[in-house]
């Protein structure tokens, strides 16, 4: 049975601001989408802390047997600088600046991207659509909205009406804004704008002659606004109405609640029933951003190289000390709080691995596993509490080092599945990658096939019973050769 069926997995709905139980769209399917980068620039940790709770989010979905259809963007196009509707193209800019195209820069950072993601084990997405890779569809999207009277053209922009769509729905559904608010969050940016009202935003916008990144559309040579994109590329994927939408907190408004407004208007039903937002990561007390030059880039850990940093810190440990925060929670970055994770994850490494050389005994366990198992589980299912599941994990910690030290004994049942919890808990749902065990794996394959190698030599000086001795001894260890005609390959149960 999937483990979905036996728990009650309850989501913080930044929408009804409570925590619900979660009921997707179709049974045992989760439809997931999260706004991804802009690749203008190198992703710093901030970012990364925002793209790997959702990661874990994504997980722990997985671990619980949905099939999860998890689509994250790259936004290549339309995101202009302070996320306004006038202003330079950020992509565009640092093209400019470089000299370079701008798919240069896009695909510099896209790979930078996937770089950083793959050092801190984040699962690749179901999807990755890009907003250059569906401008056909955006344009479709804007005609759709102004055919339902929503949308209006001025000079070849085309923009969103958002006072005839407050008429009758509540714009700030999400953010709790209100419409004076949203007059005084643009007015500043928007003195020359073309928009019947300040509180407007661009669907569609007539490029300028520097503006190099620029599609031809009824309206105008120009280019979709930025939050078209995620309106248009997650109800493609995942239909009209799906399961959660996920973003930094900073996303909330304006993005979130345009794409609200804009998919609301163009398919009459809400998109996104369960929407979640990750906090953000201090660094000295401030918001780690690039345009403060607050920030430190998540490369830059893992080699010590910024002058903040003692050292260098593993990508697991980095990962650990992220998830002994909840995702809704501010996490403060210092060097006390990683060198303290640093302890933490290297007890808990030291434990799981202490656990393959445990034996069993007849007497009962001193540690209710099932218990705890259970514990583990209602932490995760409790708005994905990674910070509670930690706590108890250090349970299970202290338990084995009083099996180390013949404290306490264990039935083989037990051990079993504390082994098998662990593992899930550490590797597959936090996401910690056990680099020591990777080494040992790749020690291990060393020494089988130098065992390959000593037993070929037996078989050509004609020494059967060593050569056969070897083959048995390693199938008894679990470690199967095969003899082909490319030479003698091995699997390890
Ligand atoms: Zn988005």
């Amino acid at each position: 049975m999937e483990l979905y069926k036996e728990n009650q997995l309850k989501i913080y709905n930044s929408l009804s601001k409570s925590k619900e139980l979660f009921e997707p769209v179709v049974a045992g399917r989760v439809g997931m989408y999260v706004c991804g980068p802009t690749v203008y620039s190198n992703v710093h940790l901030g970012n990364i802390r925002t793209f790997m709770s959702f990661d874990m989010v994504f997980r722990y979905l997985l671990h619980l047997g949905y099939k999860v259809r998890y689509v994250r963007n790259i936004t290549d196009a339309g995101h202009l600088e302070n996320d306004a509707d006038e202003g330079e193209d950020r992509i565009a800019k640092k093209a400019r600046l470089e000299e370079i195209e701008p798919m240069e820069v896009v695909q510099r950072y896209t790979v930078d991207f996937h770089t950083v993601a793959a050092k801190y084990n984040f699962l690749p997405p179901s999807i990755e659509p890009t907003a250059t890779g569906h401008i056909v569809e955006q344009i479709e999207m804007v005609k759709k909205i102004m055919d339902k009277g929503f949308a209006y053209e001025v000079n070849g922009s085309v923009y969103f009406d958002v006072l005839k769509y407050n008429e009758e729905n509540n714009y700030g559904i999400l953010s709790g804004r209100t419409i004076e608010d949203a007059i005084h969050n643009t007015r500043v940016l928007d003195g020359q704008s073309d928009k019947k009202n300040p509180q407007d935003f661009a669907l569609w916008k007539k490029a300028d002659d520097r503006h190099i990144m620029r599609w031809p559309s009824p309206w105008s040579d120009g280019f979709p606004g930025w939050h078209l994109e995620c309106s248009v590329m997650s109800s493609k994927y995942l239909g009209d109405t799906f399961d959660i939408h996920g973003g930094g907190m900073d996303l909330k408004f304006p993005h979130h609640e345009c794409e609200i407004a804009q998919s609301h208007t163009c398919h009459d039903t809400a998109p996104v029933n369960y929407w979640m937002h990750a906090n953000m990561l201090l660094l000295n007390g401030q918001k780690m951003a690039k345009s403060t030059g607050n920030y430190i880039l998540p490369e830059e850990i893992l080699t010590g190289e910024n002058a903040i940093l003692p050292k260098a810190f593993n990508a697991g440990v980095v990962r650990f000390f992220i998830m002994q925060a909840h995702y809704r929670s501010i996490l403060d970055f210092s060097n006390e709080a990683l060198l303290a994770s640093e302890k933490g994850y290297n007890k808990l490494m030291e434990a799981f691995k202490h656990l393959s050389t445990v034996i069993a005994s007849d007497k009962t366990s001193g540690f209710d596993v099932q218990a705890w198992r259970q514990k583990c589980y209602d932490a995760m299912n409790d708005d994905f509490n990674t910070p509670i599941l930690i706590a108890h994990l250090f349970e299970a910690v202290k338990f084995i080092n009083g099996l180390r030290d013949q404290k306490v004994s264990i039935s083989a049942e037990d051990l079993k599945t504390l082994k098998l919890t662990l593992d899930g808990f550490i590797f597959d749902i936090l996401g910690l990658s056990n680099e020591d065990t990777q080494q040992d794996s790749n020690k291990i394959e060393g020494v089988v096939e130098l065992l390959i190698k000593l037993r070929k030599e037996a078989r050509d000086n004609k020494d059967w019973a060593l050569s056969d001795k070897i083959r048995d001894e390693l199938l008894a260890l679990g470690i199967q050769l095969k003899d082909g005609r490319e030479g003698t390959t091995f699997t390890i149960n």
